[in-house]
């Protein structure tokens, strides 16, 4: 029995998992499950897989799901550091599937004891790469992706030398407005921009997908995940999501990874890995889809693509600024206070400005920094869209 945990299961990729999970009861055993306002999900999942222990962030929801746990024998927990101390339980194997920053810190302690890391939390790796790799090796973890295009490259690379690789290559489907001129993008509202055409996803990445944000965010992870040149990783748009990432050699031969739009195979290949078993994923049937096709993912139309290549010059704890400020701009996108197009602007002048002055992304590559960074940027963002609304 493999003893499992899953961070963030009340989420798209959790709810993924855990229908994996729960078809082989004889294989896994789940340690921890946690989430956030969800509590009913929680719990039900909890009693289904037989959980040690569930846990939710907020406190205030702790005597609900203590309620809903009653007589089960199912611990139950909330808070950050109970959330934390979820992925430093015992396990094998742990989903990091939190959304946002929130998801590094029991990352982090699942990779210091050693565990197998599936990293969905794309966030981690942009405000912390050099840090979550420096935890693995001292943890003796290993950290395996899960976001489709970067376990379309891991999949591409299996007995490759790295040093042979020319290009790496991910798709963006182009999201909600891929057609949308910007004088519509600049009007668009967030249940517009919350639809995405190809994946069902949480509200916040599709968001993202949008805006390329999350485009941005994956090639900053590429580059942590494999430490390729940035100047050797593309984004190109490819709207049909069937290719999720191609690595091109030296040779001239470019290796593509060609799939549904189902997270289920990215997150079974890391819950399977090393081995290949068989996945519930649809057989593609090629003479049916016909085609292909691409375009390019013009930075001038998708500003956040340009600020990507910015941060990854500038290194350090740029990447943390980049996603807090993201995140900020997006719950202020949410709220109504900015436009969708403003997003890319105040992650700009918060780079700008936090940049200005030393001692922040030039400072040392600790977990205390990257936090302390990350609240500096979520407060200068804020401060930036305050002035904007005046
Ligand atoms: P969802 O919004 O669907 O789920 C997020 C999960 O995190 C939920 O369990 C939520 O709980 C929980 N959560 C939210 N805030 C906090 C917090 N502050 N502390 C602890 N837990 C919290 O997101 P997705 O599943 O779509 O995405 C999860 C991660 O995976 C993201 O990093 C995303 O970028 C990445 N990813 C997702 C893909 C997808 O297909 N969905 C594809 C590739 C990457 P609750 O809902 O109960 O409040
Ligand atoms: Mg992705």
């Amino acid at each position: 029995m493999r003893r499992v945990s899953i961070l963030g299961a009340t989420g798209s990729i959790g709810q993924n998992t855990i229908d994996l999970i729960g078809r082989e009861p004889d294989r896994f055993a789940v340690a921890a499950l946690t989430g956030g306002r969800n509590i009913a999900q929680l719990a039900s999942d909890a009693k289904a897989l037989r959980a040690e222990v569930a846990v939710t962030c907020h406190e205030d929801l702790l005597p609900d799901l203590r309620y809903a746990l009653q007589g089960t024998g199912i611990e139950a927990a909330a808070g950050d550091t109970a959330i934390a101390e979820a992925g430093a339980r015992p396990a094998d194997w742990v989903m990091s599937s939190i959304v946002g920053a929130a998801g590094l810190m029991p990352g982090v302690a699942a990779l210091d004891q050693g565990a197998t890391l599936a990293l969905a939390n794309k966030e981690s790796m942009v405000c912390a790469g050099a840090l979550m790799k420096q935890r693995a090796r001292a943890g003796g973890a290993t950290i395996l992706p899960v976001d489709s295009e970067h376990s379309a490259v891991f999949q591409a690379l299996i007995g490759e030398d790295i040093a042979a690789v020319e290009r790496v290559i991910i798709t963006a489907s182009g999201g909600a407005f891929r057609d949308w001129s910007p004088e519509q993008m600049a009007a668009a509202t967030p249940e517009q921009a919350a639809t995405h055409p190809n994946w069902d996803m949480g509200q916040r990445i599709t968001i993202d997908s949008a805006s390329l944000f999350n485009k941005a965010m994956e090639l900053i992870e590429t580059r942590e995940f494999f430490d390729i040149d940035p100047a050797r990783i593309e984004a190109v748009i490819h709207p049909e999501s069937m290719i999720h990432a191609m690595v091109g050699f030296g040779d001239g031969a470019l290796m593509a990874h060609v799939g549904p739009p189902d997270m289920r195979h990215a997150i079974g290949f890391a819950l399977n890995w090393p081995e290949r078993r068989a996945l519930p994923v649809e057989r593609l049937d090629f003479v049916k889809l016909g085609q292909f096709t691409f375009r390019e993912a013009d930075p001038a139309r998708y500003p956040a693509l340009r600020l990507a290549r910015e941060v990854m010059e500038a290194g350090g704890l740029s990447g943390a600024v980049f996603n807090a400020a993201k995140e900020t701009a997006l719950d202020g996108f949410l709220d109504r206070r900015i436009g969708f197009l403003d997003m890319a602007r105040i992650v700009e002048e918060t780079l700008v400005a936090i940049s200005a002055s030393p001692g922040h992304i030039d400072a040392e590559f600790t977990l205390d920094n990257v936090r302390a960074v990350d609240h500096l940027a979520r407060q200068t963002a804020a401060g930036l869209m305050a002035q904007q609304n005046k």
